[in-house]
């Protein structure tokens, strides 16, 4: 099956609120991440998401060009080819977009979607993040609608945010400094945000709860999920019960089973996954390096052993322990066993 069309992709949200379960959005930045994560879902029966940040791209492209626009596009051409073996829908999204670089970066992704659909194919993303949370939240609301505006007309879901994620991600928001009120979003800011986009198109909502990019052990992170109740709590009041919101969950590494659970039940759908997965990539190389030591290396004049030190021998065991990351993923916020397809 191919990447999800906009309405598999929109029908697979509508699912994980209706079920109160969620998707784990792994991010990929080459062909071995790409299906390790597809395999991850596929052997979870599980729908999913995968993303792309702006550094991914860059990677992407090649240390020649640094190109995220490149890479990013090269990356899900990629994913939309090798999609079509698997019995699970699978949606693409690109991750942190500061508003200084959507003109460089979301315009030409849109651009692309927007050239599929004139030749009758699905779009290239079906989600895009825009995040301004750096800005105060009424500028904040003005790029966003912009936008939504084009992403609503291509059929794209958009991501915003508000508030402050701690910790550091590809250079993406908050730092050690930033102060303990900003990292939390307030029911007040929650309205504000719905009154700013509803009627536009369809967005998610990285609303801001304690959580922090990048890894901490479990418990370091003191996240409150009853910030997303009460800002679901004050939106539904005031604009009915269809107005909840389909919230996403970044920086959730180190964070606690049971609170990942309760996110799930606040309308949580989409949880990025990346400090995890790179960590699940990244073992067993290491193990391969350090139990192959006198076979990777060529040491004193002999020439080493060509069966470990072919990239395919580390990189397959990298791939396999990434996929059951993802399948762990999956686990932990409900989605085994889910697809819609
Ligand atoms: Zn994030």
């Amino acid at each position: 099956m191919p990447i999800a069309t906009p309405k598999q992709f929109a029908d697979m949200l509508d699912a994980a609120q209706k079920g109160a379960y969620a998707y784990p959005a792994i991010n990929c930045v080459n062909l071995t991440t790409l299906n390790a994560a597809m395999k991850g879902f596929a052997d979870s029966k599980s729908d999913g998401i995968i993303q792309f940040s702006t550094g991914a791209g860059q990677f992407a492209s090649g240390l020649n060009h640094k190109d995220p626009v490149t890479g990013v596009i090269v990356l899900a051409e990629a994913a939309h080819r090798l999609a079509e073996q698997y019995n699970v829908l699978i949606a693409l999204n690109t991750d942190h977009c500061q508003p200084q670089k959507a003109a460089s970066f979301l315009d030409p992704l849109l651009d692309a979607t927007e050239a599929r659909r004139a030749k009758g194919e699905n779009n290239l993303f079906q989600n895009h993040m825009l995040d301004a949370s750096a800005l105060p939240l009424d500028e904040n609301m003005e790029i966003s609608k912009k936008y939504l505006k084009r992403c609503a007309d291509l059929e794209v879901i958009l991501e915003v945010e508000a508030g402050v994620v701690g910790g550091e991600e590809d250079g993406a928001a908050g730092t050690e400094d930033t102060p303990e009120e900003h990292l939390y979003t307030t029911p007040e800011d929650m309205v504000a945000v719905h009154e700013a986009l509803a009627e536009i198109g369809r967005f998610t909502f990285a609303a801001t709860f304690g959580n922090v990019h990048g890894h901490y052990k479990p418990g370091a992170v003191k996240l409150r999920p009853e910030i997303l109740k009460e800002g679901q709590a004050a939106v539904q009041e005031k604009y009915g019960q269809d107005a909840e919101f389909d919230l996403v969950f970044h920086g959730g590494s180190g964070s606690l089973l049971e609170e990942i659970r309760e996110t799930l039940e606040y309308g949580v759908i989409k949880m990025n996954v990346d400090t995890d997965t790179q960590y699940a990539f990244t073992r067993p190389v290491a193990s391969h390096i350090f139990s192959n030591y006198e076979g990777v290396l060529k040491i004193d004049g002999e020439i080493g052993n060509k069966k470990v030190y072919d990239p395919r021998s580390y990189l397959k065991k990298a791939e396999e322990n990434m996929a059951a990351r993802t399948a762990k993923a999956c686990e932990d916020l409900l989605s085994t066993g889910k697809s819609i397809l």
